[in-house]
């Protein structure tokens, strides 16, 4: 599989405005699904789904983010979801994914899992934001609050991007 995060800094520009290199945050899921037609959905759905994708035969894809959870989760979860279009958008077929509790971390065992995890990682905490925002002497909470990702989901990068220790 190709790289997820050279993929989602891929599909970041084929939608994110960022004609001066500025990179605009939070950056907005819901607004990349739309300009690639994907139809998406917030509902209440069980406990333990955080959201699921499903393209049938003939239709438009389709993105269920459970409303139940934080902005924080259902930014990451649409996010996620967004690159399991990404790695099916140019074969055509049908597909689906459900994303179960627990399973939105990078600790996935599951390749295409992992794979949309990185994707969504990158897609809604660029790195190269992080670095500059770090660089610049930003805080960590601002910094995780001008991105609106959960504290798990931002743990997870800055240990990814080598910024902290695990
Ligand atoms: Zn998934």
């Amino acid at each position: 599989m190709k790289d997820p995060f050279q993929e989602a800094i891929r599909a970041r520009l084929e939608t994110v405005s960022s004609s001066d290199g500025h990179l605009t945050v939070p950056v907005k899921p819901e607004e990349i699904a739309e300009q690639f037609g994907l139809a998406v959905v917030r509902t209440p759905l069980e406990n333990n789904v955080g959201g699921f994708i499903l393209k049938k035969h003939g239709e438009a894809v389709r993105i269920y983010v459970n409303s139940n959870d934080s902005q924080e989760r259902q930014r990451f979860t649409l996010a996620h979801e967004i690159g399991h279009y990404w790695l099916h958008r140019d074969d055509g077929g049908e597909f689906g994914y459900v994303e179960y509790r627990g399973e939105l971390s990078t600790r996935g065992t599951d390749p295409v899992e992992r794979w949309a995890n990185s994707f969504a990682a990158e897609l809604i905490m660029p790195a190269r934001y992080i670095r500059m925002a770090w660089a610049g002497g930003g805080s960590l909470d601002g910094i995780q609050e001008r991105l609106g990702v959960s504290d798990a989901a931002f743990g997870h990068r800055l240990v990814n991007l080598g910024l902290i220790g695990r």
